[in-house]
C-alpha cells in the first residue's frame, strides 16, 4: 500500500494539467502493452488485447477487449481540477510589477491560492521557424509567480470579514518592471525562440509536491486529489484486473462536462459503439459504470456540515454516494453489488448523503448514466478541503477502492 500511494503522489506531481495526466496514463498503458487507437482510423480489435484512445489530449478512454457476458466495468473519473487559468492576453502592470491575469476554472476555493509558489503548465499552439503549426506541452516547474496576501495591518478586518474578488484580488505577480514580452518569453520556455505564438491554454499550479502527513503518516496531502486520485486508481485497476474493464477519464467535469471531451459529449459512447457495433444496447444493459470521484470526508472542525449517519470518515473505507434526486446515480441494485464485492474481500465502505438542508454536488455518474443508459454507482475516496490548492485524503482508502475495482467484475 505504501508503494501504491507513493506512485499515486508521483503521478499527481507529474500531472499539473489534464494534458499531462493523459500523457502519464498513456505512457503507463503503453508500458503495460496497451495499443493506441486513432479516432480518425478504422479499428481492428483483437481478442486478449488492450487499447486506449485520447481526445483533445485531455480525455482518455482505455479498455480491455473483448467485453464478456457481464459487459464491462466502466470506471469513470475526471482529469481536470479547479485552478487559475491564464487569460489570452495575460500581461497587466501594477505598482511597478508585471502580473498575469487569470480566470478561475471551475469552483476554485480561492483563499488557499494566496502566498503559494506558483508555476505554469499547459499547451501552446504556435508556428515554428519553418512555418508549420505545432502544439507543445510545457511545464515550467520552477516557481515563477505568487498571489501575495494583503498584510493584516492594511486590513484589520482580514480575519473576520475579508472576501476575495476573483477579478482584482488573485492576479499573480510575475516580475518587476514596466514591460514584458509574453510571447517571446513563453516560446523560449517551450524551447521555440524563433516561432510565432497563436494560442495557449496555461494553468497555474502550486510547485509544492504531494506528501504523506500525520504523526503516523496516515494522510496524503496534495493538489488535484480530486480527481487524479481516481484516475490513478482506475488506471491501476484496469492494468491489473482479470475482468473486462474500461477506464474513462474525462476533462471538463469541474465546469459541467458539456464539451466534445467531457462526459456530456460523445467520446465514451462513440468508443463503446465502435467496440460493440449493433450490440451496443446489450453491452450497456450488461455493464456497470463505477463513477469514481472524491467524497467530502467529515471535517473535524466543522462536523455539523455532515449528518452523523452519513458522514464518511478518513481511512474508514470508500464512500458510496446516494442522492434521491439523482445528483448521484447510485441505485440499491448497484450499491448492493458494490457492497457485496467489498464485503467478500474485506474492504470497508461508508455511505454519503448530503444534509437535506444543504445543496448537493454531482459527478460524471448521472451524466454518463443518462448518455449511455448504463447502470451506475457513484463512489469516492473521503477527502478534506476539496477544490483547495491542497487537498487531503487517507492513505488506506485509495487502495481500498483499487481492490474493489479489481474484483467488482466478478460479482
Ligand atoms: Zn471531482
Amino acid at each position: 500500500m505504501r508503494e501504491f500511494n507513493e506512485k499515486l503522489i508521483q503521478f499527481i506531481d507529474a500531472s499539473p494539467t489534464p494534458f499531462h495526466a493523459v500523457v502519464q496514463m498513456a505512457n503507463e498503458l503503453e508500458a503495460a502493452g496497451y495499443q493506441k487507437l486513432d479516432e480518425c482510423e478504422k479499428w481492428e480489435l483483437s481478442e486478449g488485447s488492450g487499447y486506449y484512445v485520447t481526445r483533445n489530449d485531455s480525455s482518455i478512454v482505455a479498455f480491455t477487449y473483448p467485453p464478456s457476458l457481464k459487459g464491462y466495468t466502466i470506471v469513470g473519473a475526471h482529469t481536470d481540477s479547479p485552478h487559475l487559468r491564464l487569460k489570452p492576453n495575460p500581461v497587466t502592470k501594477s505598482a511597478g510589477t508585471i502580473r498575469f491575469g487569470v480566470e478561475p476554472y471551475g469552483g476554485v476555493l480561492l483563499n488557499p491560492w494566496f502566498d503559494r509558489d506558483l508555476s505554469l503548465a499547459g499547451r501552446i499552439v504556435y508556428v515554428d521557424g519553418q512555418g508549420v503549426r505545432c502544439e507543445k506541452l510545457i511545464d515550467i516547474k520552477r516557481p515563477i509567480g505568487v498571489v501575495s496576501s494583503l498584510a493584516i495591518h492594511l486590513d484589520r478586518e482580514a480575519n473576520t470579514s475579508r472576501s476575495i474578488n476573483a477579478q482584482t484580488d488573485i492576479v499573480p505577480m510575475m516580475a518587476c518592471g514596466e514591460e514584458f514580452d509574453f510571447e517571446s518569453w513563453i516560446l523560449e520556455e517551450a524551447g521555440e525562440s524563433s516561432g510565432k505564438l497563436l494560442a495557449h491554454e496555461l494553468s497555474f499550479y502550486d510547485v509544492q509536491k504531494g506528501s504523506f502527513l500525520g504523526i503516523h503518516e496516515e494522510f496524503i496531502t496534495s493538489a488535484r486529489l480530486d480527481n487524479l486520485l481516481s484516475c490513478y486508481v482506475g488506471l491501476q485497476a484496469l492494468i491489473h484486473t482479470k475482468n473486462p474493464m474500461m477506464l474513462a477519464c474525462m476533462d471538463h467535469e469541474e465546469v459541467g462536462s458539456d464539451s466534445h471531451v467531457g462526459a456530456g459529449g460523445t467520446f465514451v459512447e462513440e468508443v463503446l459503439r465502435r467496440i460493440a457495433g449493433e450490440n451496443f444496447s446489450t453491452l450497456m444493459r450488461q455493464s456497470l459504470m463505477v463513477s469514481c470521484d472524491n467524497a467530502h470526508a467529515q471535517h473535524p472542525n466543522f462536523p455539523s456540515k455532515h449528518e452523523s449517519e452519513h458522514a464518511p470518515l478518513l481511512n474508514r473505507g470508500v464512500a458510496i454516494k446516494i442522492n434521491s434526486n439523482q445528483r448521484y446515480a447510485t441505485s440499491a441494485r448497484t450499491m448492493g453489488r458494490f457492497v457485496q464485492c467489498a464485503n467478500e474481500i474485506a474492504v470497508a465502505t461508508q455511505t454519503f448523503v448530503t444534509r437535506s438542508d444543504m445543496g448537493c454536488g454531482s459527478t460524471i455518474g448521472p451524466i454518463s448514466a443518462t448518455r449511455l443508459g448504463v447502470e451506475t454507482i457513484d463512489v469516492g475516496v473521503p477527502t478534506l478541503a476539496m477544490h483547495s490548492i491542497r487537498e487531503l485524503a487517507g492513505t488506506e482508502d485509495a487502495y481500498g477502492l483499487y481492490q474493489i475495482l479489481l474484483h467488482i467484475g466478478e460479482s
